[in-house]
């Protein structure tokens, strides 16, 4: 049997298993929508929140993402506003019906980040983090897996793998960039892994092109790019004064311009195999 000549086993594609839909509040992923993500990197204050989230909402994107305990190389960089920021989260959640997607950095945190996400982010650096992600096995919750910045297509498929042999068969794979001998951008977009892993599994993938490229400017090109090689979705980071940002501030795209891309991805997906929701395309078009 072929599955058995395959190192991932349930994340593989097979003849009666071809795609993965997961359905999250009223979108779904991996299906005929094209699924989006915005907001900023970090949650910063209720002010900055509630402004990005209302031009999120207005975009007609269904899902806002923002982190309240961020994985920061430097100690001495802003951490996140914790459990301050979740309550701010689903404030904005409640305010916009808007779906919350952000990251647990730690077994530890599970607890305290479940009730306040509908999809529990898996950030890069622990893609790798075994134990963890047999924990999130067990949970009922969307995991969308970031891919680790020195993972192979192999060893994250794996990754992905130790989730779902746990039970929880609702996984996400993100493709984020990943560390490559050219520093010109901050992460070399792996966008070839994208279509790779579209012929590979079942899994539905979506795209961090702010991640991927650490430059706003390069930010609505790459974005279509994945459009273009059939990503389920894109995660984008949106920031309401992006130069004064806490984090992550280069590579987030101003209300203005992630308006303007959105207009750009409702012309573009007319000609590829996912579409915005027809509510999507009102809000766009008003
Ligand atoms: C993020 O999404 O802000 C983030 C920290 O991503 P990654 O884990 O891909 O570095
Ligand atoms: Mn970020």
């Amino acid at each position: 049997m072929a599955e058995l000549n395959t190192p991932y086993r349930l994340a593989s594609k097979t003849p009666d298993k071809q795609q993965t839909v997961v359905t999250v509040r009223n979108s779904t992923i991996g299906g005929n929508e094209l699924f989006m993500i915005a907001g900023p990197c970090a949650v910063e204050s209720e002010r900055q929140l509630f402004e990005i989230a209302g031009a999120v909402h207005a975009a007609g994107v269904p899902f806002l993402r923002g982190g309240a305990f961020k994985p920061r190389t430097s100690p001495y960089n802003f951490q996140g506003l914790e459990k301050e920021g979740l309550r701010l989260l689903k404030q904005a959640s409640d305010t916009y019906g808007l779906g919350i997607i952000t990251e647990v950095m730690d077994f530890s945190l599970l607890d305290l980040v479940y009730p306040y996400t509908d999809i529990i982010q898996v950030g890069s650096r622990n893609m790798k983090n075994y134990h963890f992600l047999k924990e999130l096995g067990k949970t009922d919750k969307p995991i969308l897996l970031k891919r680790g910045m020195d993972a192979t297509v192999d060893e994250w498929l794996l990754a992905a793998e130790y989730i779902l042999l746990g039970g929880n068969d609702q996984v996400i794979l993100c493709e984020r960039g990943i560390r490559t001998f050219d520093q010109s951008l901050r992460n070399t977009l792996d966008l070839g892994s994208v279509a790779l892993v579209k012929e590979l599994s079942h899994l539905p993938i979506v795209v961090d092109p702010s991640q991927g490229t650490g430059k706003r400017s390069v930010v609505g090109a790459m974005s279509k790019a994945a459009v273009a090689v059939g990503a389920d979705g894109l995660m984008i980071e949106v920031h309401n004064d992006p130069d004064s940002a806490l984090s992550d501030g280069p590579q987030s795209l101003s209300l203005d311009q992630f308006r303007k891309l959105m207009k750009e991805l409702a012309v573009l997906s007319t000609v590829t195999g996912k579409r915005f929701k027809s509510k999507t395309l009102e809000m766009i078009d008003a």
